[in-house]
């Protein structure tokens, strides 16, 4: 093993003592070197299972230490650490066996159903919360020299399962290495750093986002599962945590719940919200505690942290993901595949040595990502004249009516502003007429009257008569993806079944 590559060893030298993971719903914590302890005796019970350089590891688990284990387990050994989605499917979880034929899939006992349906002989399940594994993580045998590369892959995360089959994202040491690096320096982020991980360790906002960055400049990182404002609020209280990274959904939840109106908050924590757009009120909310918010943007493939805004700005540039960080160049891309002006709306598209290598067994997605040594994003940006960046929406989501473009975000972002509405989508539905015609769903907040009609009058104060919407459906909950995103997929079938339009 190259020793740079084996950065966590490295730090557990440096801060051996230093509180490196914390469990919130056990009260219990490791320190560095026990963390390194715990991965290097995993990593000699791998090679001893017969675990070679290459192999994939699976972990079917909630948010728990097994992560780190086998995330720097796998490191030390050149093994694929593959955290699995628990809220996927059967069906889509028998894929992801079949597809990345882990040797190993180690799962919490919550989870035994779903193994024994999911299991094929090829792999052997083992058991993360018993008694056997209590004695592993104490022994102390040598591991085995593994001569490794940069360039090596260390994770395998899948991504993409309601827009077809999940791809798996093959992320290298080089890369999850240098998205810390480069979030550390561009984020500002110290020892001092304590983030809590309500989203999910198998999904990159949970694991590389923040968690390993932490851990990578000796801060801590504080496990914690089942998001609910009162939870949250307790133990960002307890664990004093300064960073937190949330989906919009959480964000809503928590500065709506009573126990966020009722705290007095003693230290100026930083609040980021990430993998999906962000209503822009939820700055005020924020703001008005004295914490400071910011918008995030992030995609499995390339880190997932690219841009970063300095908290002067992010209240001035609301809505804005900020400038690139180091380490990362980013292009907008205009229709003919030139580099667009600032203003213009065109694909964002991303380099840098924290950018994934290539999907696992998909050459043919891997070519569509990667064209001329960038990764094309999928995402529509745009910046203005200072260099601030906006993320305008996904590409295959835009609208076009009667020959005009529409993106989604731009409304959706002036529905959420009314009071009464507590979530909006926008998507295109097929029309004779318009090619598509602009179609939003509503949730309201409770007890909220509203009619189709007061919402197209909201729309034609500030947006243009083709975007305002033609229809409007009113629906009681947002369906939503796995991972917390609105699932546009499921709305548009809503959509062309036609219930209920106003
Ligand atoms: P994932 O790889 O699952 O994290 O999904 C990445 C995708 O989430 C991106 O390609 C975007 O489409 C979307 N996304 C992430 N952050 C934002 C954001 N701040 N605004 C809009 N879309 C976002």
């Amino acid at each position: 093993m190259r020793w740079e590559l084996d950065w966590f060893e490295s730090r557990a030298r440096l801060t051996p003592n230093a509180a490196a993971i914390a469990d919130a719903s056990t009260g219990q914590e490791w320190s560095f070197r026990e963390v390194n302890e715990r991965a290097k005796a995993v990593a000699a019970w791998l090679q001893e299972k017969g675990v070679e350089k290459g192999d994939r590891i699976a972990l079917l688990a909630p948010n728990e230490i097994s992560y780190f284990d086998l995330l720097f387990a796998c490191g030390k050994i050149g093994a694929i650490f593959v955290p699995l989605n628990w809220r996927l499917s059967i069906a889509e979880l028998t894929f992801i066996i079949q597809d990345s034929e882990p040797k190993l899939l180690a799962f919490h006992s919550k989870f035994t159903k779903e193994v024994t349906m999911v299991w094929n002989q090829a792999s052997e399940c083992f058991q993360i919360n018993g008694s056997n594994y209590q004695d592993l993580i104490t022994s102390q045998k040598p591991i085995q020299p593994v001569d490794l590369d940069e360039e090596d892959p260390l994770a395998m995360i899948y991504t993409g399962g309601t827009t077809g089959k999940p791809k798996g994202a093959v992320l290298s040491h080089r890369a999850i290495t240098w998205n810390s690096i480069s979030t550390i320096a561009s984020w500002n982020l110290t020892e001092k750093d304590k983030t809590i991980t309500y989203l999910p360790l198998f999904h990159t906002g949970g694991l590389n986002a923040l968690s390993v960055p932490i851990l990578m400049v000796g801060g801590t990182v504080v496990l914690a599962d089942d998001f609910t404002p009162k939870k949250a609020m307790k133990h960002l209280i307890r664990y004093k945590c300064t960073i937190i990274l949330l989906v919009p959904t959480m964000h809503h939840m928590l500065v709506k719940s009573a126990e966020f109106q009722q705290t007095e908050f003693m230290d100026r924590k930083l609040f980021l919200s990430g993998g999906a757009p962000c209503p822009l009120d939820i700055y005020e909310a924020y703001q008005q505690k004295g914490l400071i918010f910011k918008e995030g943007y992030g995609l499995t493939e390339a880190g997932p942290n690219n841009f970063f805004i300095d908290p002067s700005d992010a209240d001035v540039k609301r809505g804005s993901v900020g400038k690139p960080m180091l380490f990362t160049t980013i292009k907008i891309l205009g229709e003919d595949g030139s580099e667009a002006p600032p203003g213009e709306i065109g694909e964002l598209a991303i380099k840098g040595k924290h950018a994934f290598s290539y999907y696992w067994n998909n050459d043919r997605a891997t070519e569509n990502a990667w064209k001329d040594g960038w990764l094309h994003t999928g995402d529509l940006a745009r910046q203005d004249e200072e260099g601030y960046f906006y993320i305008v929406g996904r590409k295959k989501e835009m609208i076009i009516t009667g020959g005009e473009n529409v993106y989604p975000l731009e409304i959706e972002h002036w529905l959420s502003s009314h009071p009464s509405i507590r979530e909006a989508a926008v998507v295109g539905v097929h029309d004779e007429k318009w090619g598509e015609a602009v179609t939003a769903f509503l949730v309201l907040e409770r007890d909220a009257i509203l009619s189709g009609e007061e919402v197209k009058e909201y729309c034609r104060k500030k947006l243009a008569g083709y975007k305002v919407p033609k229809q409007i459906q009113f629906i009681a909950q947002m369906p939503k993806t796995h991972v917390g995103k609105i699932d546009k997929k499921q709305l548009k079938e809503l959509a062309a079944k036609n219930q209920n339009p106003v």
